[in-house]
Parts: structure tokens; C-alpha cells; sequence
């Protein structure tokens, strides 16, 4: 029997916390959980550590520390969180939400883990850099974001050069249907109400505005080193197909399954072998319609963003991110209203153009700036 994995999961508590857990759970002879972590939810992390006897414990955030009851001992604060992903292990996953999980996931490939990531902001801002690093530390950065871990595998030993173009395929999120005047009337309850997957409130939103197929444009780019117009985006409401690659030979190979994050973790945790999960069947004769269409870039303008700033020399992925982070938060809020979230980053994106960053601390500046340009938006609308 072959040697378990020991894994360290970054941010345990939420959506992809929760998957990664169930996938572990099933699998306990193939996979140590040998270190967790958390932001807020001190009583989850307890649970997850008397239930897997995790060694090594974080919680990000100092509050809430009185609310921890789990049997091993908890390291409180970033800097601890930055030293869990450093110890040596097989695999690090990231599950953390937006630009906190920078320093926590490019210190796990620096020492020389290998990262399963599901953070996509910190790919988007960051991702040539951790794309270098991975190079020299030899180590395998796995996509864990659906679409991504889709294309992955349509490639598998394929080489790149060989690819056409990829689609990516997008659910469209709850308001794909409704009308472009009654945006201005969407509540956050509405915009968290994922009509296929259940996930964290930030990436529901930006699902709601396609935010997040921008995001995993610029995503595709980086991890599969491949152009903006290679990159197409179809909506496919139901969300069996996932990605697809368009070989130069007319050959297209489709990545299909219930829409399930336990998928793609596994693949990311096992490649290249493959493990049974025993999970419902996909027939396709029970499956009686799966529809595509082009993406309508008046009502979701942000989607189009995704190429715009791998196109356009004076856009920062950076500045993108992090202005939608801030935006985001603020409709989140109630301090703006949802077409507004676009208006900020699009404006931020006018606003800041920062020269490419070479390095971490580069990344770090041009978000802290981006960011505050994006709050002035937000206060301006608050407060007139
Ligand atoms: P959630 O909001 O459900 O979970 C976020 C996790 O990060 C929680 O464990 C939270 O801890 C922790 N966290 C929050 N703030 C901080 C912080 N400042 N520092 C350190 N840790 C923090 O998000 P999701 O699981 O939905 O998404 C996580 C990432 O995965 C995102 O980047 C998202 O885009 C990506 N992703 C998610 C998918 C999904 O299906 N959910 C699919 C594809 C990609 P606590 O609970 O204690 O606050
Ligand atoms: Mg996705």
C-alpha cells in the first residue's frame, strides 16, 4: 500500500474547507490532514481538529480565540497561518478567500510544497510570480477551481502548442435571466443564491456580476500560459461540461461531471493516479438537455474585463482583484448597489496603472493602492 499523503488545508472552515474535509474523510488511508486553518469560526476549527487529531492549528484572526475547545494546541495570527504552509508536507490546499491567501500560499511552494489552489485572486494577482517559483522550487501548483482543474485534464501530456483555443464554461450565475433595469434592485440574499453550487458569499457575488469568469480568464492565462484570444467563455446554464480544449487537429476534448468541488480536489490530491469516490453516476441518456450560449456582456460588462486586462498594457490583474474585492465587500454592505461593483473596478482600473510587478512586495503595493482608490469610489456613492 502506497505511503499516505500528509495535507495541510488553508482555510478548512469554508466552502472549499468543507469539500476538501468530505473528500479526506472518505479517503482516511490515503491522506494525513496534518495541519488546518481558519480566519473567524473558532468553533468549526475545533470540531475539525478533535475529529482528525490535526497537529498543527491556526486561526488567523486573533479574536475569537476564547471560542477554541479543539484537543491541540491553536497558533493565532497571519504570521502563524504563513508558518503552517511552510511545514514540510505532500500537498498544501488553498482554500482561503481573496489577497489573504498570498503570503500563506507563495511561502508553501518557496519552501518547496506542492499546492493544490482554489485562491483564485491570488493567482490572478500573482500568478507569473508563483508560476516562476514553482519552476525553480520544482513544484506542482494544481488547479482546483473547476473550470481550471477541467482544462488540466483535457491536456493531461498534451502540449500546449498543439491547442487551438479552451472554452471555459460559465453557469451565469442566479440573474442570468432578469431584466438589465432590475439590477439596480438586486439584494446581497439575492446575489449569494447560487443557482448550481453552494460556495462563500464572495465568489457567489462574483458569480452574480461574472466577475469570477474574468477572474478565471486571467487564471486560464497564467496557468496554462495561454493568450486572451484562446480563451473563449460559452454559459452553459447547467454546468455538467466544465472546460474543453480544441485540439489544431479539429479534435475537442470536453471535461463532464456533476457539478461537485470533491471532483476536482481529487483530481488536484491524487494526480496522476485517480481514486474511486463512489459518487452518484452521470449518465448522459438521464440528461435530457444541455444548453451554451454567448455570454451578454451588457448585462454582465465585468466578464469582459477578463480579456480587456490581459490585453490592455495599462490594466493590472492586480488593480482588477483587488478593486472588486473592495467593491464586492461594500455591496455585500448595503453601501452600493450591484451595478455599481462594476463601475468601481472599472474605474479603478482607469485610474491606477501600475508598471508590471516583479515581485511580491511590487504585488503587495499596487493592491494597497488600488484598494484605497476603489474605497474613495465606494465612500463617494455611500455618502451622496
Ligand atoms: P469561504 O468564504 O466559504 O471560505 C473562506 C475560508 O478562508 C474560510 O475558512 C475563512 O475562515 C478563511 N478566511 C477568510 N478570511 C481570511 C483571512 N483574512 N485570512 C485567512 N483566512 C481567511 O470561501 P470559498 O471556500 O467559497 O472560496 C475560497 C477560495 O476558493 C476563493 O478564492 C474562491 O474564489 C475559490 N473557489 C471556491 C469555489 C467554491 O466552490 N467555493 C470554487 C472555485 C474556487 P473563517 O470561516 O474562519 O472566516
Ligand atoms: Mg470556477
Amino acid at each position: 500500500m502506497s505511503k499516505k499523503k500528509n495535507i495541510i488545508l488553508l482555510g478548512a472552515t469554508g466552502s472549499i474547507g468543507e469539500s476538501s474535509l468530505r473528500l479526506l474523510r472518505k479517503n482516511r488511508e490515503k491522506f494525513n490532514l496534518v495541519g488546518v486553518s481558519a480566519h473567524n469560526n473558532a468553533g468549526l476549527l475545533s470540531k475539525i481538529v478533535n475529529e482528525f487529531d490535526v497537529p498543527n492549528v491556526v486561526l488567523s484572526n486573533h479574536k475569537n480565540t476564547k471560542s477554541y475547545y479543539g484537543k491541540n494546541d491553536l497558533n493565532v495570527g497571519h504570521s502563524s497561518l504563513i508558518e503552517l504552509a511552510k511545514i514540510n508536507c505532500d500537498i498544501v490546499i488553498s482554500g482561503i478567500i481573496g489577497m489573504s491567501g498570498l503570503y500563506p500560499a507563495y511561502s508553501a511552494i518557496s519552501v518547496g510544497n506542492n499546492l493544490a489552489i482554489a485562491n483564485k485572486e491570488t493567482l490572478v494577482s500573482a500568478g507569473k510570480i508563483f508560476m516562476e517559483k514553482s519552476l525553480e522550487k520544482k513544484v506542482k501548483i494544481l488547479p482546483v477551481d473547476s473550470e481550471h482543474s477541467a482544462i488540466f485534464q483535457c491536456l493531461e501530456k498534451n502540449n500546449i502548442s498543439n491547442v487551438d483555443f479552451i472554452t471555459l464554461t460559465a453557469s451565469g450565475g442566479p440573474f442570468l435571466n432578469m431584466p438589465i433595469e432590475n439590477f439596480k434592485n438586486i439584494k446581497p440574499r439575492d446575489a449569494i443564491k447560487h443557482p448550481v453550487w453552494k460556495m462563500g458569499q464572495k465568489i457567489s457575488v462574483d458569480s452574480a456580476t461574472m466577475f469570477n469568469k474574468a477572474l478565471e480568464i486571467i487564471e486560464a492565462s497564467v496557468l496554462f500560459n495561454i493568450k486572451s484570444d484562446k480563451i473563449e467563455v460559452t454559459v452553459h446554464p447547467e454546468h455538467i461540461i466544465h472546460g474543453l480544449v480544441h485540439y489544431k487537429d479539429g479534435s475537442i476534448i470536453a471535461n463532464l461531471g456533476f457539478p461537485d468541488m470533491i471532483t476536482p480536489l481529487s483530481v488536484a490530491l491524487n494526480w496522476p493516479t485517480r481514486i474511486d469516490l463512489n459518487l452518484k453516476k452521470l449518465s448522459l441518456n438521464n440528461i435530457s438537455n444541455l444548453s451554451f450560449f454567448e455570454p451578454d456582456f451588457k448585462k454582465f460588462p465585468g466578464l469582459k474585463l477578463g480579456w480587456d486586462v490581459l490585453d490592455n498594457p495599462n490594466f493590472s490583474p492586480v488593480v482588477l482583484n483587488a478593486s472588486n474585492e473592495i467593491a464586492v465587500d461594500a455591496f455585500l454592505n448595503n453601501k452600493i448597489r450591484f451595478p455599481d461593483i462594476y463601475n468601481i473596478v472599472y474605474e479603478t482600473l482607469n485610474v491606477c496603472n501600475p508598471s508590471v510587478p516583479q515581485n511580491i512586495g511590487d504585488i503587495i503595493e499596487i493592491d494597497k493602492i488600488a484598494r484605497m482608490n476603489a474605497l474613495k469610489l465606494v465612500k463617494r456613492i455611500f455618502y451622496k
